[in-house]
């Protein structure tokens, strides 16, 4: 028996867990100081009524025979697909019932995508990244190139027609730094991924929060069809994240060498999925119905109004920033050149401000810091006066 010891090529990541021991030691040193926590990645607001209903309902229906569920199409049920389709149409995206794809997260489906692609496969990858694109594919041992994003593209890289790459992740709005690319930005890499006879990755597992002037879905430019698959997710956009609920979607014109792709991804999921529960999924319905979008939006506008308070902070302070504007994600520049790890210990030492340091998600992510929208107003104005008061000694 040999083990898969691609796991062994795998970096340790030590950045949540280094960041909770200081915070932790820290508070343990200093029982009476009250620590503000502005790095949480995870949505603190509670599900929506309309989906709390739809999913005690769901579990009614499971109590009586007449209208219990057992397993249901691994795809996902045709009222959730459906709604989906409804919430792509809106933005002027038409897609077909199964090039869509119900899973419990973009998590999973970042990884589990790479089933249908061969090991011998060149992957491009931003740096600062989310490191799951990294290390699902140092799991398979392919060979992952690295794009810098950096302060001088404003964290948004674009194709280098000298680079080849098969596979490329792009993720906008971005995890860690907020930025997001607009559809002409997108447009050069369909034509560099045709080029190049690349699939795109795209986690677009931000974009409830765009606004007017950047990409929602790569499928908004047609010919994306041809070279992209979309991932997406009910965790930020509706509070899912502990209730597990996704979407992937595989267009039917995405062939190479006349396979395509799309049937291998079913193959995959009929083969090694079973299905979101029917109880998430009647959740996740409800989420696009029209009361559904009116309380979700409602939770939404409450994490961008904490990201302009940040925004607006580090506008205030002359600090330079991406996100904050279509991204729950503030991604700035530790002031005074300083690196990431020691604005982190001054946040937490002088101030009681946790972020996340930008050398975990990457080199070039030494020298920033990301601060997240997803606390209550009450933790991210006081964290924001703190912090002014802090900086503008
Ligand atoms: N993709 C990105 C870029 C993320 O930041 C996250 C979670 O933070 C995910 C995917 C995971 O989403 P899910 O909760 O649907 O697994």
């Amino acid at each position: 028996m040999k083990l898969n010891t691609n796991y062994l090529n795998l970096a340790e990541s030590y950045l949540f867990s280094t960041i909770a021991k200081k915070v932790n030691a820290y508070q343990a040193a200093n029982p009476d100081k009250q620590v503000l926590r502005l790095g949480i990645g995870d949505v603190t607001l509670p599900l929506a009524p309309v989906v709390i209903e739809a999913m005690h309902q769901a579990v009614d229906e499971m109590s009586k025979k007449e209208t219990f569920k057992g397993y249901g199409p691994e795809q996902g049920y045709a009222f959730l697909k459906d709604s989906v389709q409804g919430y792509y149409a809106r933005m002027g995206v038409t897609l077909e019932g199964d090039e869509i794809f119900i899973s419990d997260g973009a998590k999973s489906d970042c990884g589990n995508i790479l089933d249908i692609f061969d090991t011998d496969n060149v992957v491009l990858v931003p740096d600062p990244v989310y490191p799951v694109y990294v290390d699902t594919n140092v799991m398979s041992g392919r060979k992952i190139l690295y794009m810098n994003a950096n302060a001088e593209n404003g964290f948004l890289p674009m194709p280098d027609d000298s680079v080849h790459a098969d596979i490329i992740y792009i993720c906008s709005p971005n995890n860690p730094t907020g930025a997001a690319y607009t559809l002409d930005q997108l447009k050069v890499w369909v034509a560099y991924a045709k080029k190049n006879n690349a699939v795109i990755l795209y986690d677009a597992a931000y974009e409830c929060f765009t606004g007017e002037g950047v990409a929602r879905s790569i499928f908004q430019i047609e010919e994306a069809k041809t070279c992209a698959i979309e991932i997406c997710s009910f965790s930020k956009t509706a509070g899912f994240t502990g209730t597990r609920c996704g979407y992937t979607v595989v267009p039917k014109a995405l062939m190479f060498d006349g396979v395509s792709c799309n049937k291998l991804w079913l193959r995959r999921q009929t083969t090694k999925f079973n299905g979101v529960s029917y109880i998430v999924q009647r959740g996740a319905a409800a989420v696009f119905s029209e009361e559904g979008e009116k309380q979700i939006q409602a939770n939404l506008a409450i994490y961008q109004n904490n990201a302009r308070i940040i925004a607006q902070t580090m506008d205030e302070l002359g600090i330079f920033y991406t996100g904050g504007k279509h991204s729950p994600y503030i991604w700035l520049q530790c002031p005074n050149g300083m690196k990431s790890w020691d604005f982190f210990d001054l946040l937490l030492n002088e101030i009681q401000v946790v972020g996340t340091p930008g050398s975990g998600f990457g080199k070039n992510g030494e020298g920033f810091f990301r601060l997240t929208a997803f606390g209550s107003e009450q933790t991210t104005k006081e964290a924001c006066a703190r912090i002014k008061k802090l900086l503008s000694k």
